[in-house]
């Protein structure tokens, strides 16, 4: 076993449209935003499709961050793509268009230099998919999973099956109740507990995110940004930085205790919660294809002064 990231995913092109502005054939799929994020703190080994009319550019890219794309096959036809609108408020969006092109057929194939990968992000594809990736690794330390509504819907037994054999989910407020509905998200969170999962991240947009675990509950927030151009991507990229920033930090190794795993998804937490704040900063992985270690400390130290205060004195 090893520290590298593997990471399954969609590699897509998109197009986007805010209240102010929209762009075509953007660089984007979850797999890409996971990727660019993890590879600034371990090595990355990417596994989607892409069909022939791909610019080569972006593949050049995603070399340039150090992401292995090895596992990136290339098929005769059109690349997966998506069309999303932003309301006003930036946290609502209307999916324009899904289409699937080569997507459509994708069947994850493991490389054998993959296969010995210490942590694994699922990100957001098909659950059967999902279970044919956890078929072909060996034994990670930990195994990250991601999801949407349309999966919850339609193929809710299957997803249950994949959530059974991860270690962490990661889901937002809504998919949360729509698997378990309740008024509290707490209660939602427990019943994903008692299905086997050691913890999970409720992702909340622009108000951060929390995380449930046996060993209790953390909660890190968004930075309040001025200037929020495009959120996309910004769960996959808090998602990549965070498994990204576990893979380094070597706390999660053979031995660790559970109070030192879950220590390190605190601070993990807060360096997903810093790479999110940079990519919403412009369209596509713009903003995030130029991240240093002293840019994301920097957001770090500002999320720390967002949740720290002295001890609380109360007079009896
Ligand atoms: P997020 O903003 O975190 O929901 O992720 C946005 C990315 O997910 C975009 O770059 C899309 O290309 C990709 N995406 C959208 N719909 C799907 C889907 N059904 N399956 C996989 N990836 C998708």
């Amino acid at each position: 076993m090893n520290d590298r990231v593997l990471i399954v995913g969609s590699v897509a092109l998109d197009d986007i449209k805010t209240p102010w502005t929209e762009e075509k054939n953007l660089l984007g799929g979850s797999a890409v935003y996971g990727s660019i994020a993890a590879s600034q703190f371990a090595g990355v080994d990417i596994v989607g499709v892409i069909g022939d009319d791909f610019p080569a550019e972006h593949l050049d890219l995603l070399k340039r961050s150090g992401v292995n794309i090895d596992g990136v096959e290339s098929q005769a036809g059109k690349t997966f793509h998506w069309g999303g609108e932003y309301h006003q408020n930036m946290n609502d969006r209307t999916t324009h268009f899904t289409e699937l092109g080569v997507f459509a057929e994708f069947m994850p194939k493991i490389p054998a230099s993959y296969r010995e990968d210490g942590f694994v992000f699922l990100a957001n594809i098909d659950p059967d998919l999902q279970l044919k990736v956890l078929d072909q690794v060996k034994k990670p330390r930990l195994t990250l999973l991601d999801t949407m509504n349309l999966w919850i819907n339609i193929k809710r037994e299957t997803l249950v099956e994949v959530i059974k054999r991860v270690d962490a989910l990661m889901i937002n407020e809504e998919e949360a109740n729509l698997l378990f509905p309740s008024p509290s998200q707490a209660d939602s969170a427990g019943k994903l507990l008692d299905l086997g999962l050691g913890r999970v991240i409720i992702k909340k947009g622009s108000n951060g995110a929390q995380m449930f675990s046996r060993e209790g509950t953390f909660a890190v927030p968004a930075l309040p940004l001025k200037d929020v151009k495009d959120p996309t991507g910004a769960g996959d990229t808090f998602t990549g930085g965070l498994i990204g920033y576990l893979a380094g930090c070597g706390r999660c190794g053979e031995g660790a205790s559970p109070a030192d795993v879950d220590m390190a998804f605190r601070q993990a937490m807060l360096v997903g919660s810093a790479c999110a704040s940079y990519v919403v900063e412009d369209f596509s992985t713009r903003r995030i294809n130029t991240l240093t270690h002293d840019k994301i400390k920097e957001r770090v130290g500002q999320l720390y002064a967002a949740i720290q205060c002295e001890p609380v004195k109360l007079k009896k």
